[in-house]
Parts: structure tokens; sequence; C-alpha cells
């Protein structure tokens, strides 16, 4: 058995009813001389406040992504850690796997790497840690002739992930995990070889509750929504009131629709769907009486995510609404995701997000080179001055559309009877 680095603030991790990651560390480290080292990095890591590892890029034969290069700055201290490399693999359609798949996956993780796997975290894939140069290559050759795909790292496709969608959840607007192994095979070039100025994640949600977290945390989310009227089965909203009572409805339905379009008459609940943003919020309390409408589709978002140059950014809205049910509709998905990549590919500075171009050259240039039109929902506040038009303070269009002074009225050049010649 390997001698364990005393790690004092790690173990205070082990206390409490939950699983700790800290002891199954320590279980592997028995086995694995890599994880003790790991181990005493991560307690200094703690004790410093510091991170100790450099992060580059390996590129694999045959692929430009799929491996996050780290080395340690302790390797003096900590040797068996100064390569430990993340191998990401791409995960089976609908993150079910067979007995023997596990296995095999396991057994190359014991073989090249630390014996660490981490299954579906944020970037969606499985995650093979700790190999080394050499080793990295070996679990590469080996997941590869097992008929495995490796991608997703560097400024490539990231692997797609999406909620559980139809195959279990009856709010589902469309099929989530249908249409992220239809967006895998079409893009497996992008995902397997760096081409783009940086990453680019989609996440799929089947509606607006977004358990994918795909509204902060991917370049595209698309969310799953209706354009008709929500489905309301009167019988189940008396049976729901009679069990939870009129007041009940009311304070925790009625009264939290951010837009106030429900009302509660006579037993019998109306929706005004006019005004209904679908935010999912009185479906999710009463799930069998109110149920998303039949005419379902998407929400495509641009833009969302996490930290680097500018911050955390909300994606916002680009198509209001896509079928996306047929062939033809996932294919017309695909056609839009190319024009973008195009634009952004050609203008992007290194290094930037879409959403961060976006906000550098505008929202209405990036519509322009990309050939969608605005929309009034894509407004995401009203504006203070009604005497004020967006359109004039606009910046130039893409192809040199020319730019209007502001329009901006004067009341006292005016007049009162509004002459101002
Ligand atoms: S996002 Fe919606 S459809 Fe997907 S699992 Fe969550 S509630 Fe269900
Ligand atoms: S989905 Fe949201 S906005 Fe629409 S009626 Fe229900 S609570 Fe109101």
């Amino acid at each position: 058995m390997t001698d364990l680095p005393d790690t004092p603030m790690l173990d205070q991790l082990e206390d409490g009813p939950w699983p700790s990651f800290v002891t199954d560390l320590k279980r592997l480290a028995e086995s694995k001389a890599a994880v003790g080292q790991l181990l005493g990095q991560l307690e200094r890591s703690y004790n410093k406040r510091w991170n100790y590892w450099t992060g580059t890029v390996l590129n694999l034969k045959g692929y430009g992504g799929g491996v996050l290069a780290r080395y340690s700055d302790l390797k003096d201290e900590f040797p068996e850690v100064a390569q430990f490399h993340t191998v990401r693999v791409i995960e089976p359609s609908g993150y079910v796997y067979s007995t023997e798949a596990l296995r095999e996956l396991c057994d190359i993780s014991e073989k090249h790497s630390a014996g660490i796997m981490q299954l579906h975290g944020m970037t969606g894939d499985i995650l093979l840690l700790g190999s080394g140069n050499e080793s990295t290559h070996a679990a590469g050759e080996e997941l590869m002739e097992k008929g495995w795909d490796i991608g997703g790292s560097g400024g490539a496709l990231r692997t797609l992930s999406c909620c559980i969608g139809p195959a279990r959840c009856e709010m589902s607007c469309y099929d989530t995990m249908g249409l992220t192994k239809f967006l895998t095979d079409k893009f497996i070039g992008e995902l397997h070889r760096p081409e783009f100025p940086y990453k680019f994640k989609f996440k799929l949600s089947g509606c607006a509750n977004d358990c994918a977290n795909a509204m902060m945390r991917s370049d595209m989310p698309l969310i799953g929504t209706w354009r008709d009227n929500i489905r309301i089965d009167q019988d189940r909203v008396a049976g729901f009131i009679s069990v939870k009572g009129e007041q009940y409805v009311i304070d925790n339905v009625v009264s939290r629709c951010p837009t106030r379009c429900i009302t509660l008459s006579g037993g019998r609940m109306e929706i005004d769907d006019d005004n209904c943003v679908h935010c999912m919020h009185c479906i999710n309390v009463m799930h069998s009486a109110l149920r998303p409408g039949d005419d379902r589709g998407v929400t495509i978002l641009i833009g969302g995510k996490r930290s680097l140059k500018i911050g955390d950014m909300f994606a916002s809205l680009l198509v209001p609404f896509m079928k996306m049910q047929t062939q033809e509709d996932w294919e017309e998905l695909a056609a839009l995701v190319r024009r973008i990549w195009e634009f952004w590919t050609e203008y992007a500075l290194e290094h930037e997000r879409v959403g961060e171009f976006i906000d550098r050259i505008s929202m209405t240039s990036f519509l322009d080179g990309v050939g969608l039109e605005p929309d009034p929902q894509m407004v995401i506040a009203p504006r203070a001055n009604s005497y004020i038009k967006f359109e004039e303070y606009s910046t130039p269009r893409m192809y040199g559309e020319p730019q209007k002074k502001p329009n901006v009225v004067d009341r006292e050049v005016i007049g009162p009877e509004g002459d101002d010649s």
C-alpha cells in the first residue's frame, strides 16, 4: 500500500452523511500511486488557494480534439502526476450502456490512466482521467479500435448533451435525444477536429424547465416549446382543486404566473394564451391537468457561456419557434448552424465565444451576417424613451446600409403646434 500524504483539509470533506470523492480517491490510491499524489497536490491547492496545473493541447492521431492535457507545476514533489491528462469519450446515444461496454471503458481506464472515470458531468461526455503522454495515445488507439468516439476539446464543437426528453419526461416538446444523435453524427468532423475560433456547445432541453442547463451553459441552447394553447383538462383541474383546495391553486399557480394570464372561476381554469410566455410554472404544479400544446418545436437561442473574457452570459433569442419533428426540420437546423459557424469563424477574434462575438459586433450585424430577420420577440427590455426609435441608434448593418442620425424630438424647437420649419 502507498503511503498517503497528510490531507487535513480534504479529510473534512469526508465528514457528513454524503458520499465523498476523497474517500473514493483514498481507496483507489491503494492500487494507484498517482492517485495518492493527486490527493497531495489537491491538498496543497486547497491550502494555498492556487491551481498547480498547466493546461495545454495534446493531439491524438486522426483527431485534433478529445484530450485535455494537464501538467503539474509540482512535478518534482509529485512526479506520478507530472502528466495527468484527460481523454474525452463521446457518450452513447441516450446514455444507455451495456455492462460489456462499461467493463470495456473501465478496463481501458484502469490500464492507461489513473483508473478514475467521470460520467456525464456538465460537459456531457465520459472522462478518463490521469494518463501520461504515451498512455494517452495508447488509450486513444484502444478506444478507437473498440469503436468509441473521442472528441470535444479546444476550439471545436464540444460533446453535445441533452435532457432525458420524451424517453421519460411528459413535458418534452421534441425528441431531445434523437436530435442530439442527429447533430452528433452530422457534425462529427467538427467534434474531432478544432476548426473554430473557440469552443461551441449545444445543449438540448425538452422544455423551458431547462434541465440540461442550456441557457447559461451553451452557445446554442435548443429549448422545447409550443405555439398553440396549453391543453387544459377541466376534470383534472376540478380533481386537483378538490384535493389541494382553491386557495392553494390561487397562491401557487394563478398568482405565480409571471404574466398574470390565468384565471380561476367556478372551479374552471382559463388561460389567456396570447399572453402566456410558456414558462412552464403552472404545468409543473398541475402536470396532469395542464400540458404543453400540440404544435410543438424549439426556441433557438445563441450565446450562453460561463466566464472568461466578459463574464457569464445568458443566451439571447435567435429563432422564436422552429418545428423539430421531421428529418427536414433537423436538416434546416443543421443548415442554420453551418451559416452561423461560417460567419463566426470568418469574423471572430481568436478565443472569442459566439456570445462575445455578438456582444462586440451587435445582434443586428449578426442577424444580417447569418441571414435571419429580426423578430419583436428578440427584445430583451422595452425601450425606456418612446420618443427615440431603436433603428436609428443601431450600428451600421453588415453590408453597408447607411446609418441614420438619431431622430430625437426636441419639444422646444417644435413648439406647441409641432411646426419646426
Ligand atoms: S427540460 Fe423539460 S422535458 Fe427535459 S427533462 Fe426537464 S422537464 Fe423534462
Ligand atoms: S406557462 Fe407560465 S406564463 Fe404560461 S400560463 Fe403557465 S404560468 Fe403563466
